[in-house]
């Protein structure tokens, strides 16, 4: 198979922004003087005549060879198997029980982030914070005392690579980690694969923490929603607790509300329907939920140099493990396969045809393999 071709940016606008195929995972936006991200959209500022561009060549919606992505990252093809590549699942949780209060479940994404830059695995990371309109953008930490302020999940989409694209040109940032959605990581992975010379700097790209993302919401329309339900600036925290709870909730110091999920969902970005991954497999490390342990995460491990944060992280004390009860695992495995196939069926059911994948350019077997899971 040849690699896909790799486009500009009027052809972007055209494959992805105006088909509402735009996951805001912020990879295209700041690295040139015409797509920036602005209020959860990416707006196209001028028309470029570049003709083979690196938002094209770094965007997760158009032209992925998940292959070519994943040798990048993991030096082997990409694997199929339900919850991707592999070494070890575990459930965890940050040790120190302040940063499990401050965080959105078990807090072990922000205990291996600030031990990551305490260790020096990573001399910064890209996260995500929100502001008082729940308007999330990636942002860099250098002080692993910071870390935790930036902890919890907002499940509104958010441009954090656009922070990426520009931090990590930055001279004093030489090996930095990203938190960051699927779509994020497969975006990371991209850059990782790609054949141009330009490629924002991802040579400095030390560590990527997934999180599981089985959808993100639209800014705009979903914010409107929810000023209607209880004052913005006042949230501390979101969560969609798990079945059979089937409500989102917003939580302030006094106050919480619930909303059945079902109203919620029709924010969920487009994009997200076509999208193949719930446990963020570009990922050197994965964290979710461990569905039903309150107060603990699943996480898995996928490369070795996730491993190596892992096992340290473990031997200092900084984080807690146990093993995931069977249960939970098929149950993940279960969900991932299943947004995986309501992907597929939705890319099918968008192109009208089995071998037009839309954004996927895949080898015969990888496709073969990908369909009959
Ligand atoms: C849009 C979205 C959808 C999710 N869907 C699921 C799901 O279906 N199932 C599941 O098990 N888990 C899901 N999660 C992950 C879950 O909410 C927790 O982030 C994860 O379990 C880690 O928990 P923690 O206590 O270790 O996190 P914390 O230590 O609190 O750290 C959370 C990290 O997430 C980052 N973050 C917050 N919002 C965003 C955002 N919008 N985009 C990128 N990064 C962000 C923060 O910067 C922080 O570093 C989702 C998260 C997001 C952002």
């Amino acid at each position: 198979m040849s690699p896909p071709e790799i486009k500009g940016n009027l052809q972007l606008r055209a494959d992805v922004i105006d088909r509402g195929l735009c996951a805001l995972c912020g990879a295209c936006a700041g690295i040139c003087p015409y797509l920036v991200a602005h209020r959860g959209r990416i707006v196209a500022l001028d028309d470029c005549a570049v003709e083979r561009g690196r938002c094209y060549a770094f965007c997760p919606r158009v032209a992925t060879d998940l292959d070519a992505a994943s040798n990048a990252v993991f030096g082997a093809p990409f694997d199929t198997a339900p919850i991707g590549r592999v070494a070890q699942v575990l459930m965890t949780r940050a040790a120190r029980e302040n940063v499990r209060s401050s965080a959105q479940y078990g807090g072990t994404v922000s205990a291996i982030v600030a031990f990551a830059i305490e260790r020096g695995f990573i001399d910064s990371a890209v996260l995500t914070k929100s502001d008082a309109s729940v308007l999330p953008a990636g942002v860099l930490v250098r002080d692993p005392d910071d870390v935790l302020s930036h902890a919890r999940s907002n499940y509104v989409a958010a441009p954090t690579l656009a922070a990426f694209n520009r931090e990590a040109r930055r001279e004093e940032v030489r090996r930095v980690g990203v938190v960051g959605t699927p779509c994020q990581a497969l975006a990371l992975a991209k850059m990782r694969a790609s054949p141009l010379e330009n490629r924002n700097n991802v040579e400095k790209l030390s560590l990527v923490v997934g999180l599981f993302c089985t959808w993100a919401l639209d800014l705009d329309s979903f914010t409107r929603f929810l000023a209607e339900k209880t004052p913005l600036d006042r949230i501390s925290k979101f969560d969609i607790p798990p079945p059979p709870a089937n409500v989102f909730q917003a939580f302030s110091d006094s106050t919480s509300v619930s909303i059945p999920l079902d109203e919620v969902r029709r924010f969920i970005r487009p994009s997200c329907n076509v999208c193949l991954d719930m446990t963020a497999e570009f990922a050197d490390v994965s964290v979710g939920a461990a569905e039903g342990v309150e107060g603990w995460n699943t996480l898995i491990v996928r490369s070795e140099r996730g491993r190596e944060l892992v096992d340290a992280a473990r031997a200092a004390g900084v984080i807690e493990t146990d093993a995931l009860p069977d249960e939970n695992l098929n149950h993940l495995k279960g969900a991932s396969l299943g947004k995986r196939r309501r992907a597929l069926a939705n890319i099918r059911q968008t192109t009208g045809s089995d071998d037009d994948l839309l954004y996927l350019e895949l080898c015969a077997e990888t496709r073969s393999r990908l369909l009959a899971e």
